[in-house]
């Protein structure tokens, strides 16, 4: 198995997977530090006290009450069935709109790895791969 596929970007993870996920403490702390409200509306947080809200407005005094991170909502806190930072563009691609700080679950996701298993993606970067 080839573990060094390269990704077309057609977009078909990001459409299956890229929402519905949980995010880690360390996804948000550059978005924190940059003032990436654009993002953090974008997130649902249940702290500690089991309290929730998006993630507008959070600090870094904050972090240690967050308990559980999830992607993606609406900035009212609406559960969302897409990523909002999916962005297909003319040339047929599919780019990321926060690619630069974009969370671990989709930095590390990548389907022709052992670990997924998932050829029900289609994703066009597996078709050398035999299931
Ligand atoms: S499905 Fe495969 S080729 Fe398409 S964007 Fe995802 S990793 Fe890239
Ligand atoms: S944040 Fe970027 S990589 Fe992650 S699901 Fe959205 S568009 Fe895809």
């Amino acid at each position: 198995m080839s573990a060094d596929q390269e990704c077309l970007q057609c977009g078909v993870c990001c459409e299956k997977w890229g929402w519905d996920q949980y995010g880690i403490p360390a996804d948000l702390k550059p978005w924190i530090k940059g003032r990436r409200d654009d993002i953090l509306q974008h997130v649902s947080i249940r702290f500690r006290n089991h309290r929730r809200s998006t993630g507008a407005g959070l600090t870094l005094a904050d972090l240690p009450e967050v308990e559980r991170i999830y992607y993606w909502v609406s900035p009212s806190g609406s559960k969302l069935d897409y990523c909002p930072f999916y962005d297909k563009r003319e040339d047929g691609k599919v780019y990321c709109g926060i690619h630069t700080v974009k969370p671990a679950v989709c930095i590390g996701f990548a389907p022709w790895l052992e670990v997924y298993h998932d050829y029900g993606l289609n994703c066009p970067a597996c078709r050398d791969i035999a299931p």
